[in-house]
């Protein structure tokens, strides 16, 4: 089995799983609503996808290796209680009731705790982030206790905290500009994982408040190797974060801009303007992007894709997702032969399924539209191992 990225259609909201070759995932936060909350698109069940690319353990409960919560907004994290197994694996519901099915097994949650203090300075937390909360550190607990976790207490903390909080954490923890290809305790050779953001804790108050309000999210960049080809593909993925952050990461790696490169970006907040813009794309006249925030988000290599985790992008005041934002997009694009994808698009608007790109040592396989998709074409991927640079 080759390994893939499958981005789900769940609105407004992020769902995306890595799958490697040996079965592993690694599970990007969940946007899972009760079908009579997805308006747009009811016949999709998004939860019945998901669980259609887990595996099952030997007791047949099905897993994911890593859970990410990038940040604890609502659309990253709805129905955690409701689908995943929560608590010690001692306490799993092997007989639930008929309709709630087997819930979803953790081996192994990546969470970042100064992501949760920023956002806890702005808004109060939703019921599923606060048990995301609660079952991370019941897994740091486990780990301060006994110096070592087994699968489904697993943790690994991204991103150390203020105050020395992470202190005697250090081989669970993984910090700005690291390297790690550890999961669920195993090293993997077929992706590794840099991280780019958190941003740290910054001393400067009015910093620091502005990180709180750009909606501070891990900030990877997995790359993976395939038959020998050690960056066949690289995955640029940053949940929510806004203008600031992408200014204050391409001056963290413009110097490196290998860091940020990417044939996979998700656009951060759903194609938001906000990512890019101090300015409104609803209310200012002629809004202007960012040079620098557009600059981090730029580094494309040749034939790379863009995917938009959203609604369907029209050419309104919408914001997210936003059309000036798509438009930013398509012409880094285009400087590199790449295309762009949206979630809430793909194959159809009127019935979506899951985008899922297969990567290969030539890089990622998009998977074919609507009208390449009746003619069974699957669309290729770029072959030049030269990095283009831009912005
Ligand atoms: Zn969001």
């Amino acid at each position: 089995m080759k390994p893939s990225v499958i981005f789900f259609p769940v609105d407004n909201g992020d769902m995306t799983l890595i799958k490697l070759s040996d079965k592993t995932t690694i599970l990007t936060d969940i946007n899972l609503r009760e079908a009579a909350e997805n308006e747009d698109n009811p016949a999709f069940d998004a939860a019945a996808a998901l669980k259609d690319h887990l595996e099952t353990d030997e007791k047949k409960r099905p897993y994911v290796d890593v859970f990410l919560l990038s940040h604890p907004d609502q659309d990253h994290c709805r129905g955690l209680k409701k689908y995943f197994h929560l608590g010690p694996l001692s306490e799993y519901n092997d007989d639930p009731p008929e309709e709630d099915g087997l819930k979803i097994v953790i081996r192994e949650i990546w969470s970042s705790p100064i992501i949760f203090r920023r956002a806890g300075k702005t808004h109060t937390l939703c019921e599923d982030a606060k048990a995301f909360s609660a079952e991370a550190k019941r897994r740091v607990n486990i780990f301060r206790n006994n110096g070592t976790t087994q699968e489904g207490d697993r943790i690994l903390i991204i991103g150390e905290d203020e105050n020395g909080k992470t202190e005697g954490l250090e081989t669970i923890l993984v910090k700005i500009d690291d390297i790690f290809s550890k999961i669920n305790g195993k090293n993997s050779n077929e992706i590794s994982m840099r991280v780019l953001g958190p941003i740290p804790i910054q001393e400067d108050i009015e910093k620091e408040e502005k990180l709180g309000k750009n909606h501070s999210s891990v900030i990877l960049q997995y790359t993976f190797s395939i038959d020998g080809q050690e960056d066949a593909c690289l995955f640029l993925s940053g949940g929510d974060a806004e203008v600031y952050i992408w200014e204050q990461v391409w001056e963290l790696n413009k110097g490196n801009t290998s860091a940020i490169q990417y044939d996979l970006l998700m656009t951060p907040h759903h194609c938001s303007w906000h990512s890019i813009s101090y300015d409104s794309w609803s209310k200012d006249e002629n809004p202007k992007p960012s040079q620098d925030a557009l600059s981090a988000l730029s580094q494309a290599r040749e034939g790379a894709f863009i995917i938009s985790s959203s609604k369907p992008i029209k050419n309104d005041k919408n914001d997210p997702p936003c059309w000036g934002a798509k438009a930013e997009y398509l012409s880094i694009l285009k400087s590199v032969g790449g295309e762009f994808f949206c979630t809430g698009e793909h194959p159809d608007k009127e019935a979506t399924e899951p985008l899922k790109f297969t990567i290969s040592a030539e890089g990622p396989q998009a998977p074919a539209k609507k009208s390449a998709a009746m003619s069974g074409a699957v669309i290729g991927a770029r072959r030049s191992r030269e990095p283009l640079y831009h912005g």
